[in-house]
């Protein structure tokens, strides 16, 4: 048995199969054809399939994001048209008698090593361009292995780290728990791991080349620790402590059903977060009372192209039928730091937290934004949708978004397209936002705190460092009198705040909200009902 202390983000226990995920490593085979011919003209269909993706993506673009934006695809199109590349894959096929995918994985390797090889740093960034043809190339061959992350049966997955992108492709029935080297407890894969309910580990000192896929391990994410090969004994202590931890379970779901109501008589709204349909059952089991937030941007990751308004109108419609009713904050989308999308074609940044994401794409690409502004409205007639804005700082942002939400509402109109105006809120989640709430507050309907960012943006500690974990404290003073700032300039315009970041899970603080007149506290799933038993055993008279 090896321990491998982690720092655990989630809690519970798991005990099961691992799979080791590696990252970059493509498990293209090499394996002899007999028939050269046929094989080079499979590559030369192969390449000119992915050829025509390049173009349909250019020409999408180009309406969406400009031409400016656009180029990368040209440029994509020009280099799967290299004569030293395609001869390079049609070489190793003739010379080695080899398949295709093997061609291209080889040819990849060598090229990227070269261009990453070279002084100019515009070459040495098309190293990373030749990988994403010679990947294109590999799918259309189906040699590609998108889908190293679906498993037949349920899995541990250990890994160096896991990007958004690649959380979102996960088969979630299939993830018992997460355990990742790398990572920080606010990154968005924890934040995963919460709404999936599942045992969760960052910072694990695990080595990745001595793990085995289909090992047995167990994972307590109480104690953060990993346990690779359990002994019987430790195994046995796991299983009763799982056994309780499920009958704990069982206990809090008698709260189902209960009011959020606090012994003096305060009410909050408890609600829950999530990030796609899916989750939508766990929200049900918790009996959350609506969403308080609903990370849009997941949609767009994942995928090589723009999610089309009627694909999102579908999800939110769907969203908003199932919750027949109660509150559906859906933010929009809040691509850009951690979750990056390779066709929205954001360049290489020195500070990609404080660069372009969140709402700035949305103000500088309207095109995108108004797409997805259109989704939400015509789902806003199947239930009760409130629309959030991700990353405020400035008063005209707002001003701005309002005219192109009337933009929308009019071209709907003329259209004779059914919706019911949303409630229109904000995050709040910079400092700047915080010290002119006051104003920001008599031009919005509600207020959502996300601590998440609010703490790396006060604090000035990147949530993505785990270097910096001792100095990412979200109950910082300076942090929790910014939330009472908030309130206390929500409370004077008349709207609500709620806090949607993860310190609003904190079960040490929750008294410590309910005093400081927080209306909303939208969590994980799993966090709502620990978290409606201490306000039923709250009296806010006596904190
Ligand atoms: C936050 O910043 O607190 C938040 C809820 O948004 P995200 O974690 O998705 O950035
Ligand atoms: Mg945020």
């Amino acid at each position: 048995m090896q321990e491998y202390q982690g720092k655990a983000v989630f809690g519970g226990i798991a005990i099961g199969k691992i799979f080791v995920y590696q990252k970059d490593e493509r498990q293209v085979k090499r394996t002899k054809v007999d028939d050269v011919e046929g094989e080079l003209i499979r590559y030369q269909e192969a390449r000119e399939s992915a050829d025509k993706q390049l173009g349909e993506l250019y020409e999408k673009a180009l309406l969406e994001v400009g031409e400016a934006n656009a180029a990368i695809f040209q440029i994509h199109q020009m280099m799967l048209g290299d004569d030293d590349y395609n001869e390079s894959v049609e070489n190793i096929i003739r010379t080695q008698s080899v398949n295709a995918e093997y061609a291209v994985a080889s040819t990849s390797d060598n090229f990227s090593q070269m261009f990453a090889a070279m002084d100019d740093e515009y070459m040495q960034a098309r190293a990373a361009d030749v990988k994403d043809i010679s990947e294109r190339v590999l799918t259309v061959l189906g040699g590609s292995d998108g889908n190293k992350m679906t498993f037949s049966e349920p899995v541990i997955i250990l890994a160096d780290d896991l990007a958004p992108s690649e959380t979102v492709q996960l088969d979630k029935e299939k993830v018992l728990a997460f355990v990742t080297v790398h990572g920080t407890v606010n990154s968005h894969t924890a934040i995963l791991a919460r709404t999936m309910g599942i045992p969760a580990l960052i910072g694990t000192p695990v080595d990745l080349s001595v793990a085995r896929n289909e090992q047995v391990a167990a994972v307590d994410g109480n104690t953060g620790i990993l346990y690779l090969e359990p002994d019987d004994e430790t195994l046995q202590g796991l299983k009763d402590r799982q056994q309780e931890e499920q009958e704990k379970r069982e206990m809090l779901k008698l709260l189902r059903g209960r009011e959020n109501v606090t012994i003096d008589g305060k009410e909050i709204m408890l609600y829950a977060n999530i990030g796609d349909m899916k989750d939508l059952a766990a929200v049900m089991q918790n009996d959350a009372g609506g969403i308080g937030l609903f990370r849009s941007e997941f949609i767009y990751l994942g995928r090589d192209n723009y999610p089309t308004e009627e694909e999102q109108f579908q999800i939110y419609k769907t969203v908003a039928e199932t919750m027949a009713g109660k509150k559906v904050i859906i933010r929009t989308l809040d691509i850009g730091a951690d979750k990056q999308c390779e066709y929205f074609g954001i360049g290489q940044e020195e500070n990609p937290a404080m660069g372009l994401r969140a709402i700035r794409i949305c103000l500088m690409r309207p095109e995108i934004f108004k797409t997805q502004l259109r989704a939400l409205y015509r789902a806003s007639a199947y239930g009760n949708v409130a629309i959030m804005y991700p990353l405020i700082s400035n008063l005209w942002e707002i001003r701005r978004i309002k005219e192109i939400a009337k933009e929308v509402e009019q071209e709907l109109t003329l259209t004779e397209i059914e919706f019911t105006r949303p409630q229109q809120g904000i995050m709040i989640e910079t400092p700047a936002a915080v010290m002119i709430s006051e104003e920001l507050a008599k031009e919005v309907d509600f207020f959502s705190i996300g601590t998440n960012d609010l703490t790396q943006y006060t604090l000035a500690v990147d949530r993505q460092n785990p270097e910096l974990d001792a100095f990412y404290e979200p109950n910082h003073p300076a942090v929790m009198r910014m939330i009472q700032m908030t309130v206390d300039n929500a409370h004077k315009a008349g709207i609500w705040a709620g806090i949607c970041g993860e310190l609003g899970a904190d079960t040490t603080l929750t008294k410590d909200f309910l005093a400081m007149g927080v209306d909303e506290l939208s969590v994980s799933p799993g966090s709502v009902l620990p978290l409606r038993k201490i306000i039923l055993e709250t009296d806010t008279r006596s904190i």
